[in-house]
Parts: C-alpha cells; structure tokens; sequence
C-alpha cells in the first residue's frame, strides 16, 4: 500500500506531459517545492479538474511513486478571484513563480516561505489595491524570500567596513552585499548610488511591515529607483546561486 500525504500547496507552474497529463509544480506548506503528476489531468472527466489551476491555494493528496509523486487528490481552497481578474497582478504571481523555479532546488519545507507566499498572494488579492501598490508588494516578497534563502543584505551599515552610513551619500553593492559608504565605494566596483527614501523603503520591507507598505505615498522615481536596486540584486543573487 502506498502512503497518501495530504498538505496544503500553491501551485506555481503547470506543464503538459504525454497526451493527457500534467506536472504540477507547487510549493507546499509541509514538503516545501514539489513537482507532482496529474495522471489525466487534462481529460474533460478528470477527478482533479477544478482545484489545480496556476496560483489556487489547494489542499492536495498524493503518494510517491516509483519516478514520480502522484496526486491523488485535490480540494480548492482560494482561488483568488481578485488576483486573477488583474493582468499586472498576475505578471507578479509569474514573477514570483519564477522566483521560486530560479532559486528553490531541493524538495524541503520552510515555514518562512510558506508563510511569505500565502500572505503575499492574500495581499494580492486585496479588493481595491492601488496599483503602484503591486510592485511593492512584489518587492517585499523578493527582498524577504531573498533573505530567508540566505541573501540578506546589509542595509543599516556599511558592508565593506562597518561604518555610519551618511544618507547624502549611500551607495549599493550587489556584490558587496548591501549598502556601502561614500569613502568605500572607492575601492568597490559596481557600487550604485540610492537614496535615503529607497533605502527607508527596504528597511520597511525587511522588517516585513506590508500594512504600513500598502498605506505607503511612494513617488514615480521612488519606484523606479526600488525596481532598479531590486533588479540590480536579484541578478547578482542569480549568477551567485547559479
Ligand atoms: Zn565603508
């Protein structure tokens, strides 16, 4: 016989096998990131069908097979009507699925992430959400999933020497590990200079505060400068994590 395992999961990516199945890869909150096959998923009868859907938080059942983990079942919790109504929400929900296809390997639970990604996609799906609110939800998801995998970057002192930041001049270094001071950045290639605001605002999302981020007036260059620091760390994190 063959032991059923039942956990909640959200499903972040689909992809057709054979003629009639599908691969579900989801994250759960018991087992952590699992690819799991849907044997006939795709036929119109299919027993799954209706709770296994990109971005559905769904309680699902399965057994391990010989090559693969198979459901077995699966019971639709929240499909999070509001974020799929809204294209730039679900470019986000992509983004943050391919966040975890680029840098979860192993199969491993982690509480921290798990609680990230439903709080995340709960936040999302908030009815009346601005939309320059998205990207920072968005970004609080990367900065926090990026620390709680080991990338936590400095962002209250200098990372080369150890020293006061001064807010008139505060640069960033991907490679160095976080933010650098105007006499460091000398010696650091690459090192970006960021402004006081930008940096207030990582703080905020580091110390995983979204009420007071959903309530936040951020201006158009704060955001552009958000998303070009954010950038500029995620790419290094990904050449680091190969
Ligand atoms: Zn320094």
């Amino acid at each position: 016989m063959f032991t059923h395992y039942r956990t909640q999961s959200l499903i972040l990516k689909k992809t057709d096998q054979g003629e009639t199945d599908r691969i579900f890869t989801v994250f759960t909150k018991d087992f952590g990131k699992m690819d799991l096959l849907a044997k006939a998923e795709r036929k119109t009868a299919s027993k799954l069908k209706g709770a296994l859907e990109n971005f559905y938080l769904s309680e699902i059942e399965f057994i391990q097979g010989k090559a693969y983990k198979t459901l077995t079942d699966a019971i639709l919790i929240d499909d999070f009507k509001n974020l799929r109504k809204d294209l730039k929400k679900l470019q986000i929900a992509h983004k943050i699925s391919e966040l975890f296809d680029n840098l979860i390997k192993g199969e491993e639970p982690d509480p921290q992430i798990w609680q990230l990604l439903t709080e995340t996609f709960n936040t999302l799906n908030t009815h009346n959400l601005k939309p320059k609110i998205y990207s920072l939800i968005y970004y609080h998801f990367l900065w926090n999933f990026l620390s709680v995998l080991g990338y936590q970057p400095e962002f209250y002192q200098c990372s080369v020497c150890q020293g006061k930041i001064t807010p008139e001049s505060i640069f960033f270094s991907p490679q160095e590990g976080g933010l650098i001071c105007a006499r460091c950045t000398i010696s650091v290639k690459s090192a970006k200079q960021i402004d006081e605001n930008t940096v207030k605002i990582i703080r905020l999302m580091l110390k995983k505060d979204l009420p007071t981020l959903k309530k936040l007036k951020i201006e158009d260059e704060n955001l552009k400068q958000l998303s070009l620091i954010s950038n500029f760390y995620l790419s290094e994190t990904l050449e680091q994590a190969g």
